[in-house]
């Protein structure tokens, strides 16, 4: 008996490995081909500054809709990264992102930042991949400081390959960095300490409950010092309630992101956004 329902289960286990395979293999090809059509698409989630009570930064978001139907960031991104189709991804992120800004800034909005995300195989391999980069945001008339990448921690720990190197590469060309999901990686005060980011956002998870459960609003609370401590400012992530926005207003929190002052919007919508927004609204 033990035997058939473990082989049963074995069985099972198989077939459930064998789909997620195809899975994965059919959203590769289709994803190949959107990107090469240009298919992607970039919604842009604003950064509130607490202190000037203004948006000055965005966070671009790319998002993916396959033949009707959406999938999520998390599952695509991670097949693009493991089918190689990572660095043209982000090349188009970057192309879509950069033109969105450049057409804010014409309108007047001058000091705007966007943030994006970056997955630890684009971090550029030598010079000349990084040039690509600054080509990018300079062919769009923009200079590298209106661009902060964001790199999330956990995809940096089981990399061999020399981040600091590759890190100060980035951070010559002017760009600013942000260590992103902070908190969650393996690491985290290793690369504090090593690597040099302007920015940590507070990962959502430690958010979520800071209001109700004492462990996380302590880790927040020592985050949020420790980040100022040695000069870093932070946003953060997935701010939902007031309640959570004014705990973090009254620990000193930089910036604030999150569901309670807007989802991600489409391009067509930021002027307006910058526009009618109103601190003191929320
Ligand atoms: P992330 O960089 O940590 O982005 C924040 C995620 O939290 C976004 O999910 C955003 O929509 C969501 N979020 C923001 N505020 C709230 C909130 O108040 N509540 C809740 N529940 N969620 C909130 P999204 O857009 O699904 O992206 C997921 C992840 O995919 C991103 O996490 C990032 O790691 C990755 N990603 C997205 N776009 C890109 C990209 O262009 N390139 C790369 N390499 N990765 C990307
Ligand atoms: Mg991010
Ligand atoms: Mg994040
Ligand atoms: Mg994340």
């Amino acid at each position: 008996h033990a035997k058939d329902s473990g082989r049963n289960s074995y069985c099972y286990f198989s077939q459930k490995m064998q789909d997620t395979a195809l899975r994965k293999l059919h959203l590769k090809n289709q994803l190949s081909h959107a990107i090469e059509n240009r298919q992607l698409n970039v919604v842009y989630q604003p950064i509130i500054s607490i202190k000037d009570k203004r948006v000055n930064k965005f966070e671009a978001l790319v998002r993916w809709n396959n033949q009707g139907e959406w999938v999520s960031p998390e599952e695509f991104i991670q097949i693009a990264e493991e089918f190689s189709l990572i660095k043209e991804l982000g090349q188009l992120v970057l192309s879509q992102a950069c033109l969105v800004l450049k057409q804010l800034k014409q309108q007047g909005f001058n000091d705007v930042v966007f943030n994006i995300n970056r997955s630890v195989f684009e971090i550029p391999l030598n010079q000349s991949e990084n040039k690509q980069w600054l080509n990018t945001i300079e062919h769009f008339g923009l200079q590298p400081s209106d661009i902060c990448f964001e790199l999330t921690e956990s995809a940096l720990a089981p990399d061999k390959r020399n981040n600091e190197i590759l890190f100060n590469l980035l951070r010559e060309s002017g760009c600013t960095i942000a260590l992103d999901d902070f908190g969650t990686g393996y690491s985290s005060l290793a690369y504090v300490r090593r690597i040099p980011i302007d920015y940590i956002k507070i990962d959502r998870s430690f958010i979520t409950d800071m209001s109700t459960n004492e462990d996380d609003n302590i880790l927040v609370s020592t985050i949020i010092a420790m980040s100022k401590a040695l000069g870093k400012k932070v946003v953060a992530e997935g701010v939902e309630t007031k309640e959570q926005l004014d705990l973090l207003s009254a620990l000193s929190c930089d910036y604030i992101q999150g569901y309670l002052f807007s989802k991600p919007l489409p391009a067509e919508q930021l002027a307006n956004y910058l526009s009618q927004f109103n601190f003191d609204d929320y």
